[in-house]
């Protein structure tokens, strides 16, 4: 049977683990960092590899046939990892990378190519819904007069800015809790990551409904000479040979 690496940690990662379970000897790998993760079916392991080096000799120990990078599409150094070891070891890469959100009528998203640029556009008096992962909290830190309600699925690091309240979370979400929500903390800008995908769309239609100023940070390119597809059936076909 071929072997599949899948490198995961998204919806999407599972679905393809689903969709060629059976069809070929998948390990789906995740980097661990989440307690308490979703799992895939099959074989899972978890951690990092220790860079491209770390991943290209896994691959070889591994015998695997071909590696689909389904990270999430802000995952930068496990991508450029992929790539690298790919490059190194022969074993052939696909990524696999759901499309970015698109605005809808009445929208009017700011984009920003970092967070850093995101806490520059924001001022006094702003109340922030922050979608944008526990990592990322200290960039917001003491801005002046700026208040965040920051949603993460793992709690952030001690100690939380005085200005930031954590809210643990894990999407799907649905639009009248989005709505509640915005309401409940009277929130009037939503700072998002383009993650794309379903699960947590519900946010910018919230948004777009209560007229919040949506600021969306920009995804990362993908490393240069990795094919990319954006289904989960193009992933299946390329990864079956
Ligand atoms: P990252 O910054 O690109 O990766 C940092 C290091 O973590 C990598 O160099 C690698 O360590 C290890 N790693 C990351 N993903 C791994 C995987 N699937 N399997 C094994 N090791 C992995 O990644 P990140 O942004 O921290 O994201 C970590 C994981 O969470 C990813 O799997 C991603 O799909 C998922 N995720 C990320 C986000 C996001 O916004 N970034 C959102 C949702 C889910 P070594 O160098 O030692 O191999």
């Amino acid at each position: 049977m071929r072997r599949v690496l899948i490198l995961g940690g998204t919806a999407e990662a599972r679905a393809l683990a689903a969709e060629l379970h059976g069809r070929c000897h998948v390990v789906s790998s995740l980097a661990g960092r989440v307690t308490n993760p979703r799992l895939p079916v099959g074989e899972v392991r978890e951690g990092g590899f220790g860079g491209p080096a770390g991943l290209a000799a896994w691959l070889a120990a591994e015998r695997i046939d071909a590696m689909v990078d389904a990270t999430h599409p802000f995952a930068v150094r496990m991508s450029a990892s992929a790539a690298e070891a790919s490059g190194v070891s022969g074993v052939p890469l696909l990524a696999l990378r759901r499309p970015g959100w698109r605005e809808g009528p009445g929208d009017a998203w700011e984009r920003t190519g970092s967070l850093r640029a995101v806490a520059d556009l924001l001022g006094h008096g702003d109340r922030v819904f922050l979608t944008t992962g526990r990592r990322s909290l200290p960039v917001f830190a003491g801005l002046p007069g700026v208040w965040l309600l920051a949603r993460s699925v793992d709690p952030p690091e001690p100690p939380v800015p005085g200005n930031v309240r954590v809210l643990l979370d894990r999407g799907p979400y649905t639009l009248e809790g989005e709505l509640a929500l915005i309401r409940e903390h009277r929130l009037d800008v939503l700072v998002t990551k383009d993650s794309g995908g379903s699960m947590t769309t519900a946010k910018l239609d919230a948004a777009r409904e209560l007229g919040l100023r949506v600021i969306m940070v920009d995804r990362p390119p993908p490393p240069a000479g990795v094919r990319l597809v954006d289904t989960v059936a193009e992933a299946a076909a390329w990864a079956q040979g």
